[in-house]
């Protein structure tokens, strides 16, 4: 009977585009279209007079008759599991697919029958799976999103993902199909949102940093990125906006540029040196300032170019210690050489340090210039204050030295006089009678010589005393040259020996000095006794005066033992005495004194002397005391 329109029924159910499949109310197939055939993998004879379960996979087999009996009661078009399950169908290569079955029932002769329409969903479940997935990766995807409709007027937010929202802190309701600008807050003035409005205008996609406000008002830099979706007639149907929060980055860059900044604007010296090339990768202002080389220049260089190195070896040997023994920093006390040749002393703080991969040297310099000079200035008043004390010491050492030489002396010198006295003075009171005047004279003389010579050597004594404190006070006044030789004079001629004789000096009458009338004396007394001293009887002594119109030239000229040659350097050292004097009384001190006086009344005193024959002293002192 069904048969019976078999060709109309064919030609139907070959333009139905969707498989079909007619089953009885057994559910056995009594037909099925090329569509089904293609979609089961089945030949149509496989399958007619084959229960529906057939297409059905076996685990849904039982539900499925359950079911199939309820819908035929029903006698209802509708959809296979549409409320309660998804659908599967299995084909004859047993792989099963999700189906949406449409169940039509009919009847034909009063017979019942079901045509099944199937659609196979595998593609639309994958597609939907994969929306799915999309959907989800969007929500949770850390960076904020919005999908904005550029359709309507001023762009408004029509998808945001919960990182925006956590983000931005607003809610849903703020943030749903408002302009993505309230983030901006008051903040318009920006350079960024320009480059974003034009892109818009455009319909291009751009990136850019704005600043951006959450909603409790803390600044976030956000980091954004928008593309425009385009349908196909190529107008902008949407945008999707991807926000970064750069925050916590940018606080980095902007601290790590500070510090850039801080490096190079540093008027100390900074290199940065390749630790295994050692060429340097960066200087700072400072060092290309004081250096005088440029960035370009120094990225050739090493620091063998700037310092006393004389090459790698040498270098490397100071250096390498901070990779080698694992210390943390290096100090070095160097010089560095400027382009124009001149130098400099410098510390060098020495640190190694990562550049990305590569192991580098940071070396920080100071300019010690100033602290040498200072250094030096110190050690400079440190030797002078050493040679101060030395001198003090030296002194102190003369002084104590002249001590002993005194009491040694006053033992020596004073003995021989004072006994001489006492014998004097005893024999005196023997001569009682009157015709032995004479013999009294000579005591008497030789009394009073002695007294004088006591007397010179305390006044002797006194003088280096003074002299050697510094505390000698020079008295000036103007004077005739011929006082004070007379003075001398008169004095030597108690000390003259037997037939010698002083040869008074021609033309003084005139001659004034204006000086210290005392230490001139002292001085040409000191020159005048020698001379007697040194000298046999019956010998002359001549004195000179000659004046010129600056200085007074006094010389005492003698015919005496004269000075050995070897001597000749130290006679005006202090106790220095001549080895052929030493039968003569005498201190050796007398020169000495004259010199100082005389030197530091700007004068001088010198002599010549031929051992045997004579010397001649010569006193040279100005006219007039400063
Ligand atoms: P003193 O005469 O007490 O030894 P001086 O300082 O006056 O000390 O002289 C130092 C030394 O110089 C003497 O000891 C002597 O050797 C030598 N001298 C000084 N004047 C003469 C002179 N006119 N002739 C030879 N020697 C002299």
């Amino acid at each position: 009977m069904f048969k019976q329109d078999q060709e109309i029924f064919n030609i139907l159910l070959e333009t139905i585009s969707q498989s079909v499949v007619i089953v009885d109310n057994h559910q056995i197939i009594m037909e099925i279209n090329k569509s089904a055939e293609k979609l089961f993998g089945y030949h149509k004879n496989e399958l007619i007079g084959k229960p529906l379960n057939t297409l059905i996979p076996k685990e849904y087999h039982t539900n499925h008759s359950a079911h199939f009996k309820g819908f035929i009661k029903e006698e209802k078009r509708r959809e296979m599991g549409k409320q309660t399950m998804d659908i599967f169908g299995v084909k004859k290569n047993e792989i099963t697919f999700p189906a949406k079955i449409e169940l039509n029932p009919f009847s034909i002769y009063n017979k019942p029958y079901t045509m099944a329409l199937i659609n196979d969903l595998s593609e639309k479940k994958k597609i939907k799976k994969r929306l799915m997935l999309k959907n989800k990766a969007l929500k949770s995807a850390s960076n904020g999103i919005v999908i904005t409709d550029a359709l309507k007027p001023d762009n408004p937010i029509i998808y945001f993902n919960p990182a925006f929202q956590k983000l931005t802190g607003y809610t849903k309701e703020e943030i749903l199909h408002k302009n993505c600008r309230f983030l901006q807050k008051d903040d318009r003035q920006q350079g960024a949102i320009n480059k974003l409005k034009n892109a818009i205008k455009k319909g291009e996609s751009c990136q850019v940093t704005l600043r951006n406000y959450k909603k409790d008002g803390t600044l976030f830099w956000n980091d954004l990125h928008i593309t425009p979706i385009k349908n196909k007639k190529g107008i902008v149907t949407n945008y999707i906006g991807i926000l970064n929060d750069i925050t916590d980055k940018k606080n980095t860059e902007e601290e790590r540029n500070h510090l850039a900044k801080i490096f190079d604007e540093s008027v100390n010296e900074i290199h940065v040196f390749d630790a295994k090339t050692l060429k340097f990768i960066n200087v700072n202002y400072g060092a290309q300032k004081t250096l005088g080389y440029t960035l370009d220049e120094f990225i050739n260089m090493t620091p063998i170019d700037i310092t006393p190195y004389n090459d790698e070896i040498e270098l490397r040997e100071t250096i390498d210690v901070l990779q080698n023994k694992n210390i943390e920093k290096l100090e070095i006390e160097t010089v560095h050489y400027r382009k124009d040749g001149t130098h400099y002393p410098v510390k060098t703080h020495l640190q190694l340090s990562k550049l990305g991969e590569r192991d580098v040297y940071v070396a920080i310099i100071l300019d010690i210039t100033e602290q040498k000079n200072y250094t030096k200035k110190l050690e400079e008043t440190v030797a002078k204050r050493t040679e101060e004390l030395n001198a003090a010491l030296a002194a102190e050492k003369n002084l104590n030295e002249l001590k002993t030489k005194f009491l040694s002396l006053v033992s020596h010198e004073f003995k021989t006089p004072l006994s001489g006295i006492l014998t004097s003075t005893m024999l005196l009171s023997k001569y009682q009678l009157e015709g032995q005047q004479d013999k009294r004279d000579k005591h008497i003389k030789t009394i009073t010589d002695e007294v004088i010579y006591l007397n010179n050597i305390l006044t002797d004594f006194l003088s280096v005393e003074r002299l050697d404190k510094g505390s000698y006070n020079y008295k000036f006044n103007t004077f005739k040259v011929s006082k004070v030789v007379n003075e001398v004079v008169y004095n030597a001629n108690m000390l003259l020996k037997e037939g010698q004789h002083i040869n008074y000096p021609d033309n003084i009458d005139e001659l004034s000095l204006h000086q210290d009338e005392k230490i001139i004396e002292l001085a040409l007394s000191n020159l005048v006794n020698n001379a007697i001293k040194y000298s046999e009887e019956n010998t002359v002594i001549d004195i000179d005066v000659v004046q010129t119109k600056e200085t007074t030239i006094f010389k005492v000229k003698d015919q005496g033992i004269g000075i050995p040659l070897k001597d000749q350097k130290n006679i005006f050292n202090r106790y220095f005495r001549a080895e052929n004097a030493l039968l003569s009384q005498g201190t050796g001190i007398g020169l000495n004194i004259a010199k100082d006086h005389i030197n530091n009344l700007k004068g001088e005193i010198y002599f010549e002397s031929t051992e045997n024959k004579g010397s001649v002293f010569t006193i040279e002192i100005p006219n007039t005391a400063e």
